[in-house]
């Protein structure tokens, strides 16, 4: 009759352990594994008998074992069992994080009869922490950058006010004194170069400055049809195609700052491309829909969508996911900045648009940048 209990007792035990989603390894005195339950062997992917018998190692995957049993031991004769977590290995060879209890199982008489793990997978909750730690470092990068803007802003004020106090000195001089040819002549090249340090401090400015300048509404054709003709006119070696769409909506913004956006791009185009090649424009109207706008954290609705392709180096994977950084390039010292594409950025986002880059080494580069559409305009239509 005992003996019957106790037979049903083991039974239901074994149900328990073979039900439980928590995967149950003992091992016996030599350190070979003794017991496996059914979470095992769908954990590791290794069948019953292939695990009893074998040494546990085979189940790990990358953590430095002796560090590990040194933290185990130290844990067991501490506290009487270790928790932690380490890196173990499927039998497809597929490495992942498992969280884990061990503890020692002793008799009455406490003599040691085996150690049992409790393991538990925690690979979604290890990438989601990582996934987290990236954002988070995304985040320090755009309050760096905002930090860079506020003093671009201070510096460029400054440095402002200070030409313009030169400039009313220099008028002054031209004015009052007689002053004879050459002399003239070295006054207006100090006045012409005041007049290009007053325009580096509008760049300047522009890209630091958070509020938006004159908005209107803007025909990005002529806009691109404008700053196209302009660009080509002081490059070579680049041929420019445009495909405009006829019916393009219109945008509202301020046109230096889009402008700043293009010739930004033209310019990396043409950088790419040293022994020439061909740059594309072209523009269209796109609707986002509230699926795709869901998934892509993309606010529905309409947009302007300007494609800029071009045929030069292209980009490698690394150097595609620095670009927004501020100070970033590949290029030569006095060559870039690095601050072309941030600043690109920056704008685009100020008007809620977003930006698609495709590109790999060597295949050229396309940038798809996408601005809402003014919903005057559309009404008009
Ligand atoms: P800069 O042009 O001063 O280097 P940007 O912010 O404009 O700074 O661009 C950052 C980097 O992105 C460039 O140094 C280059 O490596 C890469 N890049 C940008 N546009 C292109 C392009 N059209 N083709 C290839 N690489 C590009
Ligand atoms: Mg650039």
């Amino acid at each position: 009759m005992k003996e019957k209990q106790s037979q049903e007792q083991i039974d239901f035990l074994a149900a328990i352990l073979k039900s439980t989603p928590v995967s149950v390894i003992a091992m016996n005195k030599d350190g070979k594994i003794e017991y496996i339950n059914a979470s095992t062997e769908k954990m590791y992917g290794y069948t019953n008998e292939e695990l009893i018998g074998a040494e546990p190692i085979i189940l790990y995957g990358g953590s430095d074992v002796e560090e590990v049993w040194g933290r185990i031991t130290a844990g067991i004769k501490e506290q009487g069992f270790w928790r932690g977590e380490m890196l173990n290995k499927r039998k497809n060879g597929e490495i992942f994080y498992i969280r884990m209890t061990m503890h020692p199982l002793l008799n009455e008489k406490g003599n040691y009869l085996t150690l049992v793990g409790f393991q538990e997978d925690i690979t979604d909750r290890k990438r989601a922490e990582e996934e987290k730690k990236r954002l988070e470092g995304q985040y320090q990068q755009a309050q760096k950058m905002e930090a860079v803007a506020a003093l671009s802003r201070g510096v460029a004020h400054d440095f402002n006010n200070i030409l313009n106090i030169i400039h009313g000195h220099v008028s002054l001089l031209g004015r009052d004194i007689a002053i004879d040819e050459t002399q003239n002549e070295h006054l207006e090249r100090i006045e012409e170069i005041i007049h290009r340090g007053g325009g580096l401090v509008r760049q300047f400015l522009n890209f630091a400055r958070g509020a938006k300048n004159k908005i209107s509404p803007i025909d990005l054709n002529s806009l691109i049809a404008e700053s196209t003709e302009m660009f080509s006119s002081i490059t070579s070696n680049m041929q420019i195609f445009s495909d405009y769409y006829q019916n393009l909506w219109d945008i509202e913004a301020d046109s230096g700052q889009i402008e700043q956006v293009l010739v930004n791009l033209y310019l990396n185009a043409w950088q790419a491309m040293a022994e020439g090649g061909e740059l594309y424009i072209k523009t269209a109207n796109v609707t986002i829909d509230k699926i795709a706008g869901k998934s892509k954290k993309i606010l529905p609705g309409n947009y302007v969508k300007v494609t800029l392709t071009d045929t030069g180096m292209g980009m490698d994977r690394k150097t595609k996911a620095r670009i927004l950084e501020p100070y970033f390039t590949t290029k030569a010292a006095g060559v870039g900045t690095g601050l072309g594409l941030t600043s690109v950025y920056r704008i685009i986002k100020e008007y809620e648009g977003f930006i698609e880059v495709f590109s790999a080494k060597d295949e050229g580069t396309t940038f798809s940048i996408y601005l809402p559409a003014s919903t005057v305009a559309i009404t008009k239509e």
